[in-house]
């Protein structure tokens, strides 16, 4: 089963927003995102999916990596001819660090790396955020379940 349906709604309100009766027929529900199980406490996160790819995340880097090429001081180069065969490509990190911009220069293979770890660390953003949404339903669906409990008493 999808953890969220087309319409971008979590599959498994529905479901479990319904009042529960008698036997339980559902004792753990398993999604493409997280592992629930039904207890008579409500419902318990047991695995999270986002949080086990955290694993495979490797190295994170902040910032971004820009290519230029730039035109020197000497008039007679070839960068200011026309055609201008300009000087590059240079690669470039840039973060913000403490609230200041910081600028490195990067080797084609370093810059490279750190386009990989900045892809890494949006990637991880993600899954953050994942986690965060589904720990936000499964609470949702805990309170939801421990009201419909004792409206029923
Ligand atoms: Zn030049």
């Amino acid at each position: 089963m999808e953890h969220v349906a087309r319409d971008g709604e979590f599959k498994i309100v529905k479901e479990c927003s319904l009042p529960l009766t008698g036997e339980r027929v559902v004792h753990r529900i398993i999604t493409d995102l997280a592992v629930l199980d039904v207890t008579d406490q409500g419902l318990r996160l047991v695995e999270c999916a986002p949080g086990a790819q955290l694993a495979d995340v490797g190295y994170i880097a902040a910032g971004s990596i820009t290519r230029r090429h730039t035109r020197c001081g000497t008039p007679s180069c070839r960068c200011h001819a026309d055609p201008p065969q300009m000087h590059g490509p240079y690669w470039q990190w840039t973060a913000k660090i403490d609230g200041k911009t910081v600028t490195r220069r990067l080797s084609q293979s370093e810059a490279e790396l750190y386009q990989e770890w900045i892809a890494n660390d949006r990637q991880l953003r993600a899954i953050i955020t994942q986690m965060r949404q589904v720990a936000a339903k499964a609470t949702e669906l805990t309170m939801n379940e421990a009201k419909n409990k004792s409206a029923k008493v």
